[in-house]
């Protein structure tokens, strides 16, 4: 039979990867195929990257544009945080559509179905199946088919941590794996993600929390082995969705915007801007186009910025000037090391009221080096183990990477399967 495995790390950076930290993953690159020039979406944030993953395709066509985003309301910007868990839901309410193309769980349903265990957000989660054609399970709140809640000890009542992470592992081996055994079985791991926000990268928390991140893709691999020994024909696909960079500072977008006339204030709706972290995504009111001039010159003289994407360069990191979307930027990056040798800062974006922030920490969202550093390693048929490919890859080739691999066609994709870059490789 053959079936799919993916394990995400969630947040881990390509370069954290060695043998002295994450000794599984080391021993994993030397019989997989590696991608060196692996990249996360824009912006490079967990929501993002899964519903990318999910559809095969950019934010311009599947709708999520942001960890935090705006929707059109009744002629209003009205901004959301796309990790509540009714985020979709809402958006569907709102606009006719969650995600606005079909997912891998909507693609696998004739033939068996997807199941996933993750330990992110419940936007995140749900974000690979918000209409219900699979299994999803999460701790707040796990759906069948049809988005069937399931109560008492079918839920996934775990904690957002190392513990819950390692819990999530173990049923996912004997309840997925071996008992259940769809074709596309799923675990995204919160670590190192989780603790990274919280500790310096570098720091001896953030390596435990590396290590057991490791360990749990680990006992995974064995288990696909042995399953493999048993005659499945498995892809397995090993992967974290973003890196992250140390947080230098951490600047007000919105009350920048309101102390240069720009915005009339914290609660208008002429100019919106919600945050993923280490960048922002602008919104203007049609009603308020006249600023967009001002704008674009007020943010192109800012210490506190990269790149400022305007609404004609949107297609060139997947996005698209919709629905009041008109300008997206990456915030501040550079290359020093932090405390702990660990190099690359970023300036974070203010998060939203009553969140805290990231100084000195981890945080990701933008298009700096090292939230740019995902890594991707896959096994099975088509893959060259021990190679590494040069070619740029990104989360939207998973979904064709994994229907290929199930004799599913793939059509409607922006992304492309990945089996055929082997042939390249030598
Ligand atoms: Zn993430």
């Amino acid at each position: 039979m053959r079936r799919v495995v993916v394990v995400v790390l969630d947040g881990m950076r390509r370069d954290q990867i060695s043998a002295r930290h994450t000794p599984g993953l080391a021993r994993f690159a030397k019989r997989a195929q590696a991608f060196g020039e692996h990249r996360s979406m824009f912006p490079s944030a967990t929501r993002v990257v899964s519903a990318s993953f999910a559809t095969g395709c950019h934010p311009a066509r599947h709708e999520l544009r942001g960890n935090s985003l705006a929707l059109m309301e009744a002629g209003r910007l009205v901004p959301h945080d796309a990790g509540h868990p009714d985020f979709l839901q809402h958006k569907r309410r709102v606009t006719g559509r969650s995600l606005a193309v079909p997912t891998l769980a909507e693609r696998v349903a004739a033939i068996g179905g997807m199941i996933l265990f993750s330990n992110v957000s419940p936007g995140a989660a749900y974000a690979h199946d918000p209409d219900g054609f699979g299994h999803v399970y999460h701790r707040a709140g796990a759906y069948a088919p049809g988005r069937r809640r399931l109560e008492g000890a079918e839920a996934l009542d775990i904690t957002q941590d190392a513990a819950g992470d390692q819990q999530m592992t173990a049923r996912f081996i004997d309840e997925v794996l071996i008992e259940r055994s769809p074709p596309l079985a799923m675990l995204w791991l919160g670590e190192p993600d989780a603790t990274q926000h919280l500790k310096p990268l570098g720091s001896p928390p953030q390596l435990a929390a590396l290590g057991a991140a490791d360990a749990n893709a680990t006992r995974v691999i064995a288990a696909v082995d042995r399953l493999r020994d048993a005659g499945d024909s498995m892809l397995l696909i090993v992967c974290s969705d973003h890196g992250h960079q140390t947080v230098s500072r951490v600047v007000d977008v919105e009350a920048e915007l309101i102390a240069a006339g720009l915005k009339d204030s914290r609660q208008s709706d002429d100019v919106v801007t919600p945050t993923s972290g280490t960048s922002t995504l602008i919104y203007v009111h049609p009603d308020s186009a006249q600023r967009i001039d001002a704008i674009a010159r007020f943010l192109a003289s800012r210490d506190w910025i990269d790149r400022v994407i305007g609404p004609d360069e949107l297609p060139s990191v997947g996005q698209r000037a919709v629905d009041g979307l008109t300008f997206a930027i990456s915030l501040k990056s550079d290359d020093a090391p932090n405390a702990f040798g660990i190099r690359g800062h970023s300036i974070e974006a203010r998060p939203a009221a009553g969140k805290a922030d990231h100084l000195g920490c981890g945080q990701h969202g933008g298009l700096a080096r090292y939230e740019q550093m995902p890594f991707l390693m896959i096994e099975g048929p088509g893959f060259m183990g021990g190679t590494v490919t040069g070619a740029p890859t990104s989360p939207i080739d998973l979904a064709p990477t994994i229907l290929a691999h199930l004799d599913q066609p793939g059509t409607g994709m922006d992304g492309r399967p990945l089996q055929a870059t082997s042939r390249t490789q030598r």
